[in-house]
Parts: C-alpha cells; structure tokens; sequence
C-alpha cells in the first residue's frame, strides 16, 4: 500500500468547523505501537455529532473521525499482535481525543485491540460495530440482575436504530418476549423479522413520566434517554431492570426515586468507550456465539466512505436503519 491514504478529518477553519476527505501520510498518524491497515468502520450516532459538529466530540483539530474500525495489522512493536492478525476497536476515545477508523490505515495502541472472532469477516465485525457491542453490554447488564426470558416482556426503545436492532435480536434469540419501540410504523415487519413479538409507539413512551406507572416490563433496553427512559424506569416491574446507553431523545431525566425505592429497580449505566479489556472480551465472544449472522445481514447496509457527510446527517435525522458499515476504501 502507498504512504498516502485517505481519512475523513475534522477541522477548524477560522474558527468554523469543516469535515472532509483529506490525504495523509503514515508520518502524520500518532506514534501508537501497532499499524493497521484498515478496511471497515462504521456509522454511528456519535460519528453523526463528530462529522456534523452537532456536538463537540472532537476535542481536538485536527481530528481523524471514527469511534471503531476493522482491519489487518501491518506493523507491530508488540508482543501481543503480529501483522496479518485481524483485529477491531471500539471506543477508547477514538474521534474524541485519539485519532480514529475512518482512515485507510491507522495506528494503534495494542491494549485497545480485540482480535476479531473467527466467526465473523472484518466487515461482520463492523457490521456489528460499536453499536451492536453496545447492545451485548446492555443484554449483559439486564442478565447480571437477574431478568430472564421468564421474567417478563423487555422492551427495546429506537429499536429500528444500530444498537436497537442488534438488541432486539440478541434478546429474542436469547428466549426473551422483546417489545420493540420504535417512532417508523413503516419498521415494523423488518423489527418482526429480528425477532420483535409485539411494538410500542415511540411517542407513547415518550409522553409526559408518572412518577411510577403500571408495572409493564421486567427489562429495558434504552437509547433514547430523557421522557422515554423515566417512563421506562417508571413501568419496569419489582426488582426488574434498565439498561441505559444512549441519549437520542436528550440527556435529561425527569424521574424520581419512587421506582428504585418502592420496587428496587435497577437503573444500569452502559458505557462502551472505556469498558474494561475483559468485558469487551466477553461482548465479542458472546456476539460470536448469539448473534446470526443472516440476521446481521438483513440490518446491515455497506457505504463508501466518501458519502461520509450525507451518512452523518442522515443518522441524526433517524433516517437510518439498523447498520451502516463504512467501506474506507471505497
Ligand atoms: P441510531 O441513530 O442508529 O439509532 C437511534 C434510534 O433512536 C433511531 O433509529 C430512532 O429509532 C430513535 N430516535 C432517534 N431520534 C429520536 C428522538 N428524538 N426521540 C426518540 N427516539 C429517537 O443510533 P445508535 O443506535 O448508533 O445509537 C443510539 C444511542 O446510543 C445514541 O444516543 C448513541 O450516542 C448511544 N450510544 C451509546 C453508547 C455507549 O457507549 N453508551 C455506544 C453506542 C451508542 P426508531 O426510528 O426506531 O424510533
């Protein structure tokens, strides 16, 4: 592979935010210890607020953008990894405070590396991506307090989305009754077709929150934060718990303590960023497991990385369904 390569770079430009394809060289890239060549990344809610400037995630100019990427080692200065291993990150700062995977090729710190399964190719691998192994964590969490498929309905929110869909998947693989929430009517079949047993509106869990309600889920999975994670908090039943990633709908939350302290509700944070090595570990070696791969296949779509600009907005808009893997070299 030449020295020059391509990555899509956020930039101040007297004082104005601006994001594009730019030309790098390998003397450019941060003196990590491991050299990828990278073939996939993917397209997530926050690339969307990177690429955009919706929100500062780059907290540094310039900024290779990318919170996760698949791809071959070229070049190692560790014990760990050898060039031919095939290898993923996810996180750790990427396109926030290090530079990231949509890059043809990258250098990486080797303690942020996970080899990819054997059962997946690079591109399953980013198919599932930060939001796929965002939605493993959150299973996890819902399992480590105890909800199993006896315990009642779980219910997905922006189950049409990256980390919903994976969600919905993984929970009614797993034996769970998933009630998916979505605000596309239009979704519904292909939510079926995940998995989903019945669906709730968006706009119903996103009303105004009681302090408490009806006790209507054992488990939930949320993306959306604010309204519609204080009803689903609300709703949950006694000793039941929510699983919390995301901020789509806002980062607020209008709640109050009666659910935790009248039914020991469980309110359980999920971060995927800076998960420890072992977790991550065993998020992708349950994916490899749990997850079918036709099912992958149906919420996924592949992107060159050159749409990047029209692909950032159109997932802040929630126009994108289940999976978007970014082609770098395309
Ligand atoms: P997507 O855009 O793919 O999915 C989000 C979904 O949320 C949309 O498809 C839509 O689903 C729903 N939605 C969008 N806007 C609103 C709104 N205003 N009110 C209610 N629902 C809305 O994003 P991802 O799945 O990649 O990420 C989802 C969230 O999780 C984001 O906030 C992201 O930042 C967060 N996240 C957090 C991680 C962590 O480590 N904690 C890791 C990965 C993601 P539908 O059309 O079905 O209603």
């Amino acid at each position: 592979m030449s020295d020059t390569f391509r990555a899509v770079v956020v930039d101040k430009v007297d004082d104005q935010h601006t994001a594009g394809l730019r030309d790098l060289t390998l003397g450019d890239l941060p003196e990590h210890d491991v050299l990828v060549d990278v073939e996939y990344s993917t397209l997530n809610y926050k690339d969307g607020l990177a690429i955009t400037g919706a929100a500062p995630i780059c907290r540094s100019v310039p900024m290779v953008c990318g919170i996760d990427l698949a791809g071959t080692v070229a070049e190692s200065a560790s014990d760990s990894f050898s060039p031919g291993d095939r290898v993923l990150v996810n996180g750790y700062g990427l396109s926030e405070s290090h530079w990231g995977g949509y890059s043809q090729r990258a250098r990486m710190k080797s303690e942020w590396l996970v080899p990819v399964p054997d059962a997946f190719t690079n591109r399953q691998a980013m198919a599932i991506g930060t939001a796929g192994y965002t939605a493993m964590l959150c299973v996890m969490a819902l399992q480590d307090h105890n909800v199993t498929p006896e315990s009642g309905d779980v219910v997905v929110t922006g189950a049409a989305g990256g980390v919903g869909s994976v969600a919905v998947a993984l929970l009614a693989r797993a034996g769970y009754r998933v009630i998916a929430s979505t605000g596309r009517e239009a979704e519904h079949d292909y939510l079926s077709s995940l998995g989903a047993a019945d669906f709730i509106a968006r706009d119903t869990l996103s009303a105004k929150p009681r302090p408490i309600g009806r006790e209507n889920w054992a488990g939930a999975v949320d993306v959306v934060g604010s309204s519609t994670l204080a009803n689903l908090i609300a709703q949950t039943r006694y000793g039941g718990c929510v699983a919390a990633c995301g901020l789509a709908g806002g980062m607020d939350l209008p709640s109050s303590v009666y659910p935790f302290i009248l039914r020991s509700v469980v309110l359980a944070g999920v971060d995927s960023v800076m998960a420890p090595m072992e977790q991550r570990q065993e998020a992708w070696r349950r994916l490899a497991a749990e997850l079918p791969v036709d099912l992958l296949s149906e919420m996924t779509s592949v992107e060159p990385m050159s749409r990047i600009e029209e692909l950032a907005t159109s997932i802040l808009a929630g126009q994108t369904r289940g999976r978007v893997v970014v082609d770098v070299n395309a």
